[in-house]
């Protein structure tokens, strides 16, 4: 069973600073399980505890306690061995500016002991669409190849799992969907993807499964699909010709409200159904236009990070 679990974290704790009056926990007793080729994001604020998790998880920084198995080995027992099957993708985009891709590559594969017989140099620069760029100087790379060529070498091992510290950082907005899209690939090779983010856009287009920390605790652990159905508040704009009979309109469970032109209901879809307010609406007044917002990441992320 547990080769289904790419990841399995249990009560992990890190307190920085430990005793020094600047001690701080950066990660509460975190539990949580990464499913062997999934994409499963860690969303959070600045501050949250992302990169420590990552960090220990790469080896950089030592956990206070807590119990963490890749692929059912444990971490701290076996630490060359998970280490061989783990890639990480750090957040900075610092590449030394005078080697080109293949040469860092080469490097890096070098520096894991890849043999040469064994390296794909050319297949990871093909897979992160880096192949045009090979020979070209590193600092000539935009900020999109640079993240690539980031991904590409943490690639040069051959990794089960694939580990992102915010992955479009320091890339541009049009390059995201690329960005995106290139991870999705080598998910699709059976790699499993953890990515850290505070865009909850990101997490809600590239991930399964969320977990959301905030000051280092676990506020949130579910799939994509069910952090978006607990959103119970549902929001409907009308337009309108006039509202001279807004009075009229009530329902139970529904908060309406009006301002130049429009009538907003506020709702909790669980309790009552669309064509029951549309009906109220309309019968009221003229309806011009409808709009209708379904809450998003940012609607769970507030309502769990504010408590
Ligand atoms: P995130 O990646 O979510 O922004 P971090 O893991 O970087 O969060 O930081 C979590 C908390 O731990 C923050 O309050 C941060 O200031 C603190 N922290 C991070 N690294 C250190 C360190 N080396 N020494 C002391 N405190 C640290």
């Amino acid at each position: 069973m547990s080769s289904d679990v790419a990841i399995s974290v249990r009560d992990l704790n890190k307190i920085y600073g430990v005793g020094s009056k600047n001690e701080k926990v950066a990660l509460n007793n975190i539990s949580l399980q990464v499913k062997k080729g999934s994409i499963f994001g860690l969303l959070g604020p600045n501050g949250a505890g992302k990169s420590t998790f990552i960090n220990i998880l790469a080896d950089l920084v030592r956990k206070t306690s807590g119990h963490i198995d890749i692929f059912g080995m444990s971490h701290h027992e076996n630490l060359k061995d998970v280490k061989k099957l783990m890639g990480i993708v750090p957040q900075e985009l610092n590449i030394d500016p005078f080697f080109t891709p293949y040469e860092l590559l080469e490097i890096q594969a070098g520096l894991f002991g890849v043999p040469k017989n064994n390296r794909r140099t050319n297949e990871i620069l093909e897979l992160l669409a880096l192949e045009d760029k090979s020979h070209a100087y590193a600092r000539t790379l935009s900020g999109g190849m640079r993240r690539r060529l980031l991904i590409a070498k943490a690639m040069v091992h051959n990794p089960e799992i694939l580990i992102l510290d915010e992955p479009t950082a320091g890339v541009d907005v049009e390059l995201r969907q690329n960005l995106w899209g290139n991870i999705r690939e080598l998910n699709k090779l059976g790699i499993t993807i953890v990515l850290t983010t505070h865009n909850l856009n990101e997490a809600q287009e590239m991930c399964s499964r969320i977990a959301i920390i905030n000051k280092g605790n676990l506020v949130a652990l579910d799939s994509t699909q069910k952090m978006l159905e607990r959103i119970e508040g549902k929001i409907i704009k009308f337009k309108v010709k006039d509202s001279k009979n807004f009075e009229k309109i009530k329902l139970d469970g529904v908060k309406f409200t009006k301002s130049n032109g429009q009538i907003t209901a506020s709702y909790d879809k669980k309790k009552i159904k669309f064509d029951q307010i549309i009906d109220k609406v309309k019968n009221n007044v003229e309806i011009l236009d409808i709009s209708t917002d379904e809450g998003d990441l940012e609607d769970i992320f507030l309502q769990v990070t504010n408590k």
